[in-house]
C-alpha cells in the first residue's frame, strides 16, 4: 500500500506538471492523413496504417483544447487511374467519381473526423497547385531539361511511373514500377529500370526526347541533412529517420515533376502544352488546397495553418510514402519559401492479413464496406483491434482470431462488463440515482487518485505517437474499475452495509464517467453511447485529472444497453471462408498448366521400370537443407535413394509410406551418397511436394506400375 501510495502521488505530480505545461502549450495543429488513391475502396490496412491513428490524434488534440485542422481528400490524378479507365472503357473522371464517394462514405461511417475531405480534381486544387508550380518556376527553382524518356511507339505515348515495369536497380525486384519499387521502397526515375517493358502494350520501349521540369533535390541536400538528420534525430520514429538517412546518404538527384500525360493538372508555363504535373508533385499540395476549402467554408484564414511558425504540422502516412513527405514535399515547401515544414511524420509500417501481404488485385483484404455489412454498428471493435495491432514499428499481422479475442476478452469481458455492472447495479439499488458516498477507504482514495492520473498516462503515449500503448492504457483504466468492483463486491455488501455499498457504487460511477471521456479518441461510438447512458456530456479531458467529482451524487443516469457483444466462432469462420475463397480464386486465375511434351511410343514408356515401394528408414543428409536419405524396400531389394523433400517432410513423417519408385534410373552420387532410383513426386497449388502414391496397404512392394 505504501508503494501504491507513492506511485499515485508521483503520478499526480506528473499530472500537475503536465497541465501547467499544457496551458502554455495549447496551440494550432494542422494534421494531415495520406490522400487515398481513388482507384479502389479502402481496406483495413489503410485504416490501421494511417486513418485510425490520425483520427485518434486529431480527436485527442481537440479534446485537450487545441485549434485543429484535420485535413484529407481523394488523390485523383496519376497513371493507375487512367489505366483502370482504359480497361473499363470509361473516363478517368468516372473512375474517381465512383471511388471518391465510396471512400468518403467509409471514412464517415468509421467516425474519422476530418475537418475537410476534398479531392484533387477540384478547381481550388488545380488553382493552388498551378500557382505553387508557377511560384517555383518564377524563382528559378526548377531545372528545365530536354532528356530521353521511355516511349511506346505503338501506344504513341511516353512511359512514366506505372506505365512502365522493369527490374529495380536496387533490389532486383522484376516487377518494379517506373517511379517506385514496391518491394524495397526505393523511388527512382523510369529510365533507371533494367529491362523496362510498357505496361500498355508489353513492348520494349524506345528512348525519345522530351522536355521536363526537374526539382533539383541535390540542391536541397545540405538543408535536408541538417533539418532531418540533425534536427529530428530524437523525435522522429526510427523507421522514418532510418529511411530518410539512407536516401540522403545515397545522394539526392533531380526529380522530374512533370509528365507527358493528358490526365492531371496542366503545366502552367510556356512549353508545358500536353504535359501535366507529376501526381506526387500535386498530391501533397492537396493538403493545402483542402485546408483552403475548409477555411473558406468556416470563415477562417487558411494561412496560419500553413505559414505560422507556431503551427505544428503532422503528416500521418504509410511507409511507402516516406520519401514524398520527408524529402520531396519539404524540399518543395522550402523552395517556395513561405511555408512551415512538418514537425513530425509518424509513418507506420504495413499491416498484413492472416500472414500475407494485403493486395487489392488479389482481393486479399478486408474492405470497409464489407466489414460494416458483416459487423453492423461495430466500427469501434475494428478501430480497437487495429489500434491494438498497429504496425507502428514493424509490419504486423491482422488475424480474425485476434480480432475476436480483442472483442471478447477485452471489450466485452473488461470494458463492457465493468460498465454493465455499474449501470445495472445503480439502477437496481438506487433507481439510477448516483448515491451519496460516506467516508472513503484507503483503497477508494488510491483508486480515485489513479483515475486522475490516467489522462497524463494516455497523453504521454499519444505525444510519442504510440497508439497501441495508449489504447492499452485506456483498457487498463477499465481493468482498474473491474478489479475494484470484484474486490469490493457491492452485490454482497448490499445485504449488510448500505452506507459502504453506496460509497463503492459512487467510486465505480466516477471511473465509468472517466472512461466515457477518455475513450472518445479510441472508441468514439462507445463513448457517445456511454455518455448517453450516464446522462452527461459535462466532463472535458482535463476535468478527469482536475475535478474531484465527475458524476455528482443525486445525478440521474439512464437504463443500460450493452456496449459490446460477443463475436461467435461462426462469424469468424464466415470471414475465414471468404479469404479461403479469394485464395482459391487467385490460384485458379494464376494456374499455369505446362504444355504437353513431345509424343513418345509405347516402347519408350516400357523402358521406365516403375515399382511400388515402401520407405523403411529416413534421415536428414548432413549440411544439406533439401535432402533426405531414404532406405526403400522396392520388392527387388532395399536400396538407398536420396530425395529432395527435406523442406516439405520430416524424416519421421515418411517412414512407412508407400511410394512409386523409378528403379532403373542410372545411379548418381549426391553429396557423396549414391542414389539408386527416384521417388515420384508432384507439387500442389501451394507449392508443397506430395507423393504420387499407390495408397493401399494391399499393394505389394515390387509390383510393376504400367
Ligand atoms: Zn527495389
Amino acid at each position: 500500500m505504501v508503494k501504491l501510495h507513492f506511485f499515485s502521488k508521483w503520478l499526480s505530480n506528473c499530472v500537475f506538471l503536465r497541465l501547467q505545461k499544457k496551458i502554455k502549450m495549447s496551440k494550432r495543429y494542422t494534421i494531415t492523413a495520406a490522400l487515398p488513391y481513388t482507384n479502389g475502396p479502402i481496406h483495413i490496412g489503410h485504416l490501421a496504417g494511417v486513418y485510425v491513428p490520425a483520427d485518434i490524434y486529431a480527436r485527442y488534440k481537440r479534446l485537450t483544447g487545441n485549434d485543429v485542422a484535420f485535413i484529407c481528400g481523394s488523390d485523383e490524378h496519376g497513371v493507375p487511374i487512367t489505366i483502370k479507365a482504359k480497361k473499363e472503357g470509361v473516363t478517368p473522371q468516372q473512375i474517381v467519381d465512383r471511388y471518391h464517394k465510396i471512400i468518403k462514405d467509409s471514412f464517415e461511417e468509421f467516425g474519422i473526423t476530418f475537418d475537410n475531405y476534398s479531392r484533387t480534381s477540384a478547381k481550388i486544387h488545380h488553382d493552388t497547385a498551378s500557382e505553387f508550380f508557377t511560384t517555383l518556376y518564377d524563382k528559378n527553382e526548377f531545372v528545365e531539361e530536354v532528356s530521353e524518356q521511355l516511349y511506346d511507339a505503338e501506344a504513341n505515348q511516353f512511359l512514366a511511373d506505372r506505365f512502365v515495369v522493369g527490374t529495380c536497380p536496387k533490389c532486383g525486384n522484376e516487377e518494379s514500377y517506373g517511379d517506385q519499387c514496391e518491394n524495397c521502397g526505393t523511388s527512382h526515375n523510369a529510365t533507371d529500370l533494367i529491362n523496362p517493358k510498357s505496361a500498355i502494350t508489353g513492348n520494349v520501349p524506345t528512348l525519345k526526347e522530351t522536355k521536363h521540369w526537374f526539382l533539383p533535390l541535390n540542391k536541397h541536400e545540405a538543408f535536408l541533412k541538417e533539418w532531418i538528420l540533425e534536427g529530428h534525430k530524437k523525435d522522429w520514429k526510427s523507421n522514418v529517420y532510418g529511411q530518410c538517412k539512407s536516401w540522403i546518404d545515397d545522394g539526392l538527384r533531380p526529380r522530374a515533376v512533370t509528365r507527358d500525360l493528358d490526365w492531371g493538372i496542366p503545366v502552367p508555363v510556356p512549353g508545358g502544352e500536353g504535359k501535366v504535373l507529376y501526381v506526387w508533385f500535386d498530391a501533397p499540395i492537396g493538403y493545402i488546397s483542402s485546408t483552403k476549402e475548409w477555411a473558406a467554408r468556416e470563415g477562417k484564414d487558411w494561412e496560419p495553418y500553413w505559414k505560422d511558425k507556431d503551427t505544428k504540422l503532422v503528416h500521418f502516412i504509410g511507409k511507402d510514402n516516406i520519401v514524398f513527405h520527408c524529402i520531396i514535399f519539404p524540399a518543395m515547401l522550402k523552395a517556395e519559401g513561405s511555408y512551415i515544414l512538418p514537425d513530425n511524420v509518424p509513418a507506420n509500417e504495413f499491416l498484413n492479413l492472416e500472414g500475407k501481404k494485403l493486395s487489392t488485385s488479389k482481393n486479399w483484404a478486408v474492405w470497409l464496406p464489407d466489414y460494416l455489412q458483416d459487423f453492423p454498428n461495430q466500427q469501434d471493435v475494428l478501430r480497437y483491434a487495429l489500434t491494438a495491432n498497429a504496425p507502428e514499428t514493424k509490419d504486423n499481422d491482422f488475424t480474425w482470431k485476434d480480432f475476436q479475442a480483442r472483442n471478447n476478452n477485452e471489450l466485452v469481458a473488461i470494458f463492457g462488463n465493468f460498465i454493465n455492472r455499474v449501470v445495472v447495479l445503480t439502477n437496481k439499488y438506487y433507481e439510477g440515482v448516483v448515491p451519496t458516498p460516506s467516508s472513503f477507504s484507503a483503497i477508494d482514495q488510491e483508486t480515485l487518485a489513479t483515475v486522475k492520473a490516467y489522462p497524463a498516462v494516455i497523453e504521454s503515449s499519444l505525444e510519442r505517437y504510440r497508439f497501441r500503448e495508449a489504447g492499452q492504457e485506456l483498457m487498463n483504466l477499465a481493468r482498474l474499475g473491474n478489479k475494484y468492483l470484484a474486490d469490493e463486491e457491492p452485490w454482497k455488501l448490499i445485504k449488510t452495509d448500505e452506507a459502504r455499498t453506496q460509497t463503492i457504487m459512487y467510486v465505480a460511477l466516477q471511473i465509468a464517467s472517466a472512461l466515457a471521456t477518455l475513450s472518445e479518441p479510441f472508441l468514439p461510438f462507445t463513448s457517445t453511447k456511454l455518455k448517453t447512458i450516464l446522462n452527461t456530456t459535462e466532463n472535458a479531458w482535463s476535468d478527469i485529472s482536475t475535478k474531484d467529482v465527475l458524476l455528482p451524487a443525486a445525478h440521474q443516469i439512464k437504463k443500460g444497453e450493452l456496449l459490446f457483444s460477443k463475436i461467435e466462432d461462426e462469424q469468424i469462420q464466415v470471414q475465414l471462408d471468404k479469404l479461403e475463397a479469394s485464395k482459391k480464386a487467385n490460384e485458379a486465375a494464376n494456374k499455369v498448366v505446362e504444355p504437353q511434351k513431345e509424343e513418345i511410343n509405347f516402347d519408350d514408356f516400357t523402358k521406365l521400370d516403375l515399382r511400388v515401394g515402401t520407405i523403411l528408414e529416413a534421415e536428414k543428409m548432413p549440411k544439406a537443407k533439401k535432402l533426405l536419405v531414404l532406405k526403400v524396400d522396392t520388392g527387388i531389394d532395399v536400396r538407398t535413394i536420396v530425395s529432395g523433400i527435406a523442406e516439405h517432410f520430416k524424416p519421421e513423417d515418411v517412414i512407412g509410406k508407400k511410394v512409386t519408385v523409378l528403379v532403373n534410373l542410372a545411379p548418381r552420387a549426391l553429396r557423396g551418397v549414391e542414389s539408386q532410383g527416384m521417388i515420384l513426386m508432384t507439387e500442389n497449388a501451394e507449392g508443397k511436394l506430395v507423393f504420387v502414391n499407390p495408397d493401399d496397404a494391399s499393394v505389394n512392394n515390387g509390383l510393376h506400375i504400367s
